[in-house]
């Protein structure tokens, strides 16, 4: 009995507990394909750049600064990663339409689609949001994760099929005070998911979602820089730890992979263990 107090204190004492087991050596069962990531040249996207890279897969990344993507790019080349970059305001239709044209002449087509971009210039009471605010937030976070898909289709039908990943939120589950209009906006994403995998499955394309916790960038500044802040939020979690970007991007390596490919119209919630569904 005591025995087995002991394992139990030790166990949950562990340091190591939830932490990531990197391995340097992934498998290359991305090689050959193509993948987009949209602002990812730093966080969540340039993580997963990063992991779709890693896998073999050619990187195009992007973001709405040239020195971002500059960095990115280097970053990236440094890990021996395949990469190209280009700027894209993802509210922009001709950036978007100029980041698929350049993606399909220097890298000869598309296979793979990360929509990870997304804004939140409101904090504060929903009642107190305006037009201008939804504009902009379902602008950027909803409508052009579904423009840009339109876009890619017909390149991945060309090359027989593909995998486009979506990045949602926890808030999409719950919303998050303060955080209103940006929490409708990643339900949407969940719903966008849902609402395409039918018809994309037509083309042999799987459509899925990522619904991250609380992931250490810049973007959540505001939820971990405030020790008691962070300290409810982690009260909230099994794993008492903050996300980190590459917790997420390994995930979605994963979704574009053909080790997922009977999942599809799905939402994987990676949140160190935050209650958010059933
Ligand atoms: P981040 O580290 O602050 O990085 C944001 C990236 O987005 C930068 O590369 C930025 O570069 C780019 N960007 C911003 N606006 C853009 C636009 N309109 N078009 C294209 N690129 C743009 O942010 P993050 O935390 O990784 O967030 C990435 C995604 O994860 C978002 O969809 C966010 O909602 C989601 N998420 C984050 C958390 C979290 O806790 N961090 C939790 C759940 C979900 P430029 O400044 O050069 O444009």
């Amino acid at each position: 009995m005591t025995m087995l107090k002991a394992v139990t204190r030790c166990l949950w004492s562990n340091p190591v507990a939830g932490r990531r087991m990197m391995s340097h050596h992934v498998p290359q069962n991305l090689s050959g394909k193509v993948a987009i990531v949209t602002a990812s040249t730093d966080g969540i996207g340039l993580a997963a750049a990063e992991a779709l890279g890693r896998r073999g897969a050619h990187v195009v990344v992007s973001s709405r600064r040239q020195a971002n993507v500059d960095k990115a790019v280097s970053l990236l080349r440094s890990k021996d990663i395949k990469v190209i970059g280009t700027t894209c305001n993802v509210g922009k239709a001709e950036d978007r339409d100029k980041l698929i044209n350049m993606t399909i002449e220097q890298c000869g087509g598309v296979d793979i689609l990360v929509s990870n971009a997304a804004v939140n210039p409101f904090f504060g009471n929903i009642l107190e949001s305006t037009e201008e605010v939804w504009d902009k937030i379902l602008g950027v976070n909803v409508k052009a994760s579904f423009l840009l898909t339109k876009l890619v289709v017909p390149h991945m039908e060309k090359r027989g099929g593909g995998s486009v990943v979506i990045v949602s939120s926890v808030a999409g589950y719950q919303p998050m005070q303060g955080l209103g209009p940006y929490s409708v906006s990643k339900t949407a994403l969940l719903g966008l998911t849902r609402a395409l995998a039918p018809d994309l499955a037509h083309s042999n394309i799987r459509i899925n979602c990522v619904a991250p916790g609380i992931i250490k960038t810049r973007f959540s500044a505001a939820l971990w820089e405030n020790e008691g802040v962070l300290e409810e939020f982690l009260k909230q979690t099994s794993i008492k730890r903050l996300g980190q970007p590459e917790d997420i991007g390994g995930v979605i390596a994963f979704l574009c992979s053909d080790e997922a490919s009977y999942i599809t119209g799905e939402t994987i919630t990676v949140t160190g263990g935050m209650n958010c569904r059933l």
